[in-house]
């Protein structure tokens, strides 16, 4: 696609097709240390379409999930049927449960999110954090598209960390949005019209809105919220344990695995692993 999007902001850089190659290997893991047991968690925005296009691409059988909040665009759900008719895929879609909706709306209202931060962030648990919480459950790992340079909040965002007892992949962690226009315009992959509307970051309709030019590519998010880190809770897991033993052994094994693909050599990943791991303590 080359929508207006792509024409504002695709760009070669140094260093572009080594972080490609990182994250394919970096999905590679995530496969291979946990089959069946994983899924990408996407919100349809442009990260999370590329991630699925790094993975189909590579043939890599990662299943791809969404929350919907009920409160999406329809540009968003319009993307289930582009990604089954680009990739064959079916997205599995959590959605929040009815009845628990319905009495926080009876009790606060539909607006009940921009009446305080702890009504929003109710709001967002219902729709989001609840749902999430039933998709991962018996999950062991999860990918997301994450970035650092999206907000200073996600400024510290690492590659492989352990969220709430599950590995947690952000393959794109390094990306800037640059990368990630260039990659669509390479590959047309398809995306998000609302995107070409100058909203980098798009969540539920009513808590979205475009930014201006300079403005963090995540404040058009929950944008009347003067402070805090504008996240829904999805990636605000308390002090879970980082980086720890899985993401000493990524450094390692997906530099060489990144290598080999970056070489056009076929890497055995699992047998990389292994032995990575047994020399770990
Ligand atoms: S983003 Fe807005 S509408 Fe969506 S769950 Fe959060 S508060 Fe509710």
């Amino acid at each position: 696609m080359t929508g207006p999007a792509v024409q504002r902001q695709a760009r070669r850089t140094a260093g572009q097709a080594e972080r490609v190659a990182h994250s394919v290997a970096l999905l590679r893991q995530a496969a291979v240390r946990h089959p069946d047991r994983v899924v990408q968690v996407s919100s349809l925005g442009v990260e999370g379409m590329v991630l699925t296009d790094l993975a189909a691409r590579h043939g890599l059988a990662i299943p791809v999930a969404t929350l919907d909040t009920g409160m999406l665009h329809a540009q968003t759900l319009a993307l289930l049927l582009r990604i089954r008719q680009r990739w064959g895929i079916e997205v599995e879609v959590l959605q929040p449960q009815a009845e628990a909706i319905v009495q926080f709306v009876q009790r606060h209202g539909e607006r009940a999110m921009f009446e305080s931060v702890a009504l929003r962030q109710a709001c967002c648990d219902l729709r989001k954090v609840q749902p999430m919480q039933r998709l991962l459950a018996g999950r062991t790992a999860w990918i997301t598209g994450l970035r650092r340079e999206q907000s200073s909040h996600r400024g510290g965002v690492d590659e492989v960390t352990i969220d709430d007892g599950r590995e947690k992949f952000c393959p794109l962690a390094a990306w800037s949005e640059a990368d990630v226009w260039q990659y669509v315009a390479d590959h047309d992959v398809p995306y998000n019209p609302l995107h070409d509307d100058f909203m980098p970051s798009i969540g539920c309709a009513p808590c979205t809105r475009a930014v201006l030019p300079g403005e963090d590519p995540r404040a058009g998010r929950w944008w009347w919220e003067q402070q805090g880190p504008r996240e829904c809770g999805l990636h605000l897991a308390p002090a879970r344990a980082t980086a720890t033993r899985a993401a000493g052994v990524a450094n390692e094994v997906v530099n060489g695995i990144a290598n080999g693909i970056a070489n056009g050599v076929e890497v055995d990943v699992a047998n990389e692993l292994e032995t990575e791991a047994e020399a770990t303590p």
